[in-house]
């Protein structure tokens, strides 16, 4: 681990002791940790940013998008409890860079993104890398991903005006998935969902975070809206 890594690791290990109040955790679980040590975020980025790789801060990926800040890819790791045989869905690939941290974890790493050139290089990116058990769909994730559900987990890595209810009916029994949710460009909520043994699900916000939006195309914008009047 070189000094800027170490770094990195400090300031989350530290971020996480400020927000345990929000976050009821004090330390995010090791094996997390380690995934973030392992996993090089300078290739998940180019040209001058990877001198600001190991920064805990969002950095821009191509087409106005972002990699998330690394505290907040640990935090929403270590909220959704995965184990080594879980099967993990994400909605927004980006740079391939949570996926590559789950895949650390998990068993299996679905990962949808809707901007075609992100979806391909991501893909290339992961393969180059040597990760196998990560799939990229290039696509919207509004709908989740009905043939590989249902998940123990989903991470949303962007920000949704609403919990979209699709996401909630591919979540196991037992199963969490995070998601920002609020105004685009503005000011959001982490949600945490919690998917009861018996289906009842359980919602709480975590703290306020700032992500690029989840592009909704109308029919999926409406879908829900219309489903709950
Ligand atoms: N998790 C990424 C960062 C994600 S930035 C990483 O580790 O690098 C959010 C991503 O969500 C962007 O790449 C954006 O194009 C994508 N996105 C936005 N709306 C989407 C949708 N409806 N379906 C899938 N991906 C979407």
């Amino acid at each position: 681990m070189n000094k800027k890594q170490k770094h990195m690791l400090d300031t989350i290990r530290q971020e996480a002791k400020f927000t345990a109040s929000y976050t009821g955790r004090e330390a995010f679980d090791e094996r997390v940790m380690q995934a973030m040590q392992v996993i090089d975020r300078e290739a998940f980025v180019s040209g001058n940013n990877k001198a600001l790789a190991f920064e805990n801060s969002p950095l821009p990926i191509g087409h106005g998008q972002t990699i998330s800040q690394p505290y907040m890819v640990a935090l929403m790791t270590d909220l959704v409890d995965v184990t080594t045989e879980s099967v993990v869905l994400e909605i927004g690939t980006g740079s391939g860079y949570q996926a590559a941290i789950l895949s650390q974890l998990v068993r299996q790493v679905f990962t949808i993104e809707k901007i075609p050139e992100l979806a391909e290089s991501a893909r290339q990116r992961l393969k180059s890398l040597g990760y196998e058990n990560i799939k990229v769909r290039s696509g919207s994730g509004y709908h989740g991903w009905k043939e590989k559900a249902p998940f123990d987990a989903i991470i949303v890595t962007a920000a949704a005006t609403h919990i979209p209810q699709s996401l909630v009916d591919q979540l196991k029994p037992g199963a969490r998935m995070v998601i920002p949710i609020g105004l685009p460009y503005m000011y959001q909520e982490l949600m945490l969902v919690a998917k009861g043994k018996g289906g009842t699900v359980h919602t709480d916000s975590v703290m306020g975070v700032s992500f690029v939006p989840l592009v909704m195309a109308d029919d999926e914008a409406s879908t829900d809206a219309a489903k709950s009047d």
